[in-house]
């Protein structure tokens, strides 16, 4: 069944298009859909704008359920319930074999990292065929440091702002030390709305950087930070030029949380890339990895 044409042209049946695909770039890694409840698109729309961004495969990385959470306290605003992960993952397999031959479309999830809620994330991750997991640092005692209402707290002065960073840092470097996640999501996340600590990661940034060297972990590089108050990538340059030399694999993302922002500033991406002497990412199929040249 097809439903409606999308922004980028009426859509054309993937059983009769034997178009090969271009390969301009390997994979956009991080994308969302209208079931997190902060997106638009449905699945099918996302699938449809990386086709036509030339993207030679798409990751749909979707919010996971709040696993930590009693079932009463789910915020549809933030993440699809937990009755509806059999449906979501259905629904990516799905376009998975539809497209095939057209475009790659990976099953992957976005998770966040709780302290001390590992074994229950695990229990979630390992009951579906997950091509790839996001791991991702947004909760720091409780609240979601990029949200809007974090501003308050981001508010209070320099020594407020370096105590988030320092905390953040130590939950970025349990959770790549968890071993659950194939990619850390906007590694430098907390410079959202522009607030930066007295030092990187508040005098964390060695150990973090050499945690993720350490662990199996990739760092996506990712455009979404060119469309918050921040105004740039997430790794920020000097931070994506130390993982670089320090070893560590890449993925491009761009976080869409729409059909448009699919291959968002990719180009760009790759520049910063290069730049910063990457000269592959990687590309990730039943959770292991394969190196593509950038
Ligand atoms: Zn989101
Ligand atoms: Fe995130
Ligand atoms: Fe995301
Ligand atoms: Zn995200």
């Amino acid at each position: 069944m097809t439903g409606p044409a999308t922004e980028f042209g009426p859509r054309s049946s993937p059983t009769t298009d034997h178009r090969p695909p271009t390969t301009s770039f390997p994979c956009d890694t991080h994308t969302h859909t209208a079931r997190c409840g902060h997106a638009v698109g449905r699945d099918e729309e996302i699938v449809e704008a990386a086709v036509a961004r030339g993207l030679s495969a798409i990751a749909i990385t979707d919010h996971a359920p709040f696993y930590w959470l009693p079932p009463e306290r789910h915020d549809p605003s933030l993440a699809m319930a937990a009755d509806e992960l059999p449906g979501y993952v259905e629904s990516v397999l799905d376009l998975q074999a539809r497209y095939r031959g057209r475009i790659e479309v990976l099953l992957g999830i976005e998770a966040d990292y709780v302290a001390g809620r590992e074994d229950e994330l695990a229990r979630l991750l390992s009951a579906y065929p997950f091509d790839v997991v996001l791991g991702s640092v947004h909760l720091i005692d409780g609240w979601l440091v990029d949200a809007p209402s974090s501003l308050a707290r981001l508010s209070q002065g320099q020594g407020e702002v370096d105590r988030v960073w320092a905390s953040y840092a130590e939950l970025l470097i349990a959770a790549t030390r968890s071993g659950l996640f194939d990619v850390l999501a906007h590694l430098d996340l907390p410079k959202k709305f522009g607030h930066r600590s007295s030092r990187p990661f508040a005098g964390r940034q060695a150990d973090v950087v050499a945690a993720v060297a350490a662990s199996t972990c990739a760092v996506e590089i990712s455009s979404a930070g060119r469309r918050k108050p921040v105004g740039e990538d997430y790794p920020a340059a000097e931070l994506l030029r130390e993982l670089a030399a320090a070893g560590v694999p890449f993925v491009l993302s761009s976080d869409a949380h729409a059909p448009a922002e699919v291959g968002y500033a990719f180009g760009e991406l790759v520049a910063a890339g290069r730049s910063a002497g990457i000269a592959a990412v990687c590309a990730f199929r039943g959770r292991h990895r394969r190196t593509v040249a950038l």
